[in-house]
């Protein structure tokens, strides 16, 4: 039988690298859109490619084929449907980052909410069978109270939210209207070794790392007291994958069900390496945000029902395995406990390179 066919937009990002591990290893061919730029932008998938950063994987074993792209450009992404003719398009692509959808809104809008139009309509005008996979955010809850579900009202309190919102409804109306396989996954924060280095996670225990090598002596960050659901990547990119093979398409939130604030990350994080927070963390007004997003907590139970779906990383465990991940990276002291954390959860480890 033929492998199935995926095309994942974002495949560079941190879901995007999972998500070709993932679906690599249950034997799918992987496409995936890259940007050019001028300096090398596959460093989280350069382990698969098996090389520094060119086209072709060195493993023929491996169908990972990457196509040059842009979400804002329709014509190539019309081109790559009709050639590849994917069984299953992931849409991870995306101006992804809240603080900054502030400061360029209006490409914001135009490519992380008319990206998806974009790629729904070459999907269907190809007239193939293909499911759709829309990377839907919490964000969109913005400020709604907390537990939220999917049936929470949506209050949308930034550029990068309104944008999501928009693509999450167009998904919507493009399963109704035109009887496509298209689901929504709902996904809270999610994090790992791979998140974007700018996100307050990876900011801090990237931060401690350098503390600790005594490449810096402060982390500068906004606000300590806003809370999220905060989870870890390699599960959530196994939810997308089981929301397309669903008998059928729907909606469905990802998280924990637990919410902590930034401070109680501090708190995690500090104390697994033995440092005082008061003696390195300051405050900078420049990461604070116009209007911020002060709770969320996901309500997770319809994707355990239907799905099956269920976090197994904790918030503790997740500080531990991020920080390992970086304080090895800077060549300082691993304690270790994230790596047991991994070992002792996921009987097999699916991803490579964290
Ligand atoms: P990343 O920021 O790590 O990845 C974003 C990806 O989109 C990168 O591959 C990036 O390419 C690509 N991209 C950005 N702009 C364009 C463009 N104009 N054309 C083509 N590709 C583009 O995000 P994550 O992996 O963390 O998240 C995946 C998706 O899920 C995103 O849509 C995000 O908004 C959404 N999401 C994420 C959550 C999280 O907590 N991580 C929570 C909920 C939703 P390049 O590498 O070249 O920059
Ligand atoms: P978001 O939930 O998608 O916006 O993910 P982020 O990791 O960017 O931000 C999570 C929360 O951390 C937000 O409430 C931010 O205001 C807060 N935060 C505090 N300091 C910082 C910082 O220095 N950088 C970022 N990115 N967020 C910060």
């Amino acid at each position: 039988m033929e492998p199935k066919k995926a095309l994942i937009t974002g495949i560079t990002g941190q879901d995007g690298s999972y998500l070709a591990e993932l679906l690599l290893s249950r034997g799918y061919e992987v496409h995936g859109l890259i940007r050019r730029a001028s300096t090398f932008n596959t460093s989280r998938i350069d382990h698969i490619l098996g090389s520094d950063g060119y086209v072709e994987p060195h493993d023929s074993s491996i169908k990972l084929y990457l196509h040059y792209g842009d979400l804002s450009d329709a014509e190539q992404i019309n081109n790559i449907i009709y050639n590849v003719k994917p069984d299953e398009v992931y849409h991870l692509g995306a101006q992804s980052h809240v603080r900054v959808s502030f400061d360029i809104p209006e490409y914001t809008g135009n490519v992380t909410a008319l990206g998806t139009t974009r790629i729904l309509e070459a999907i269907r005008r190809s007239g193939l069978d293909i499911r759709f996979y829309q990377a839907s955010s919490s964000e969109m809850f913005g400020g709604a109270e907390p537990p939220q579900d999917e049936e929470t009202c949506f209050v949308p309190r930034s550029p990068y939210a309104c944008a999501k919102l928009y693509s999450y409804w167009m998904a919507k109306n493009y399963r109704e209207g035109y009887d496509m396989f298209a689901s929504n996954g709902i996904l809270f924060n999610h994090e790992s070794p791979r998140r974007g280095e700018t996100f307050v996670t990876r900011k801090i225990t990237r931060g401690i790392a350098a503390i600790l090598a005594k490449k810096a002596k402060y982390l500068y960050l906004g606000n300590l007291d806003a809370k999220r659901d905060w989870g870890f990547s390699p599960e959530y990119v196994e939810a997308m994958w089981m929301m397309l093979q669903a008998e059928k398409s729907d909606d469905f939130v990802i998280g924990t069900g637990e919410t902590h604030s930034i401070n109680e990350f501090l708190d995690e994080a500090f104390s697994y390496v033995g440092l005082n927070i008061d003696d390195h963390v300051r405050i900078d007004q420049k990461y604070f945000r116009p209007t911020e997003v002060d709770a969320l907590r996901a309500d997770p139970t319809k994707a355990e029902k239907d799905l099956g779906w269920k976090a197994k990383v904790t918030f503790k465990d997740l500080v531990k395995i991020m920080l390992d991940a970086d304080l090895r990276a800077a060549g300082v002291e691993v304690p270790g406990e994230g790596d047991e954390i991994i070992q002792k959860k996921f009987e097999t480890k699916w991803w490579k390179g964290d």
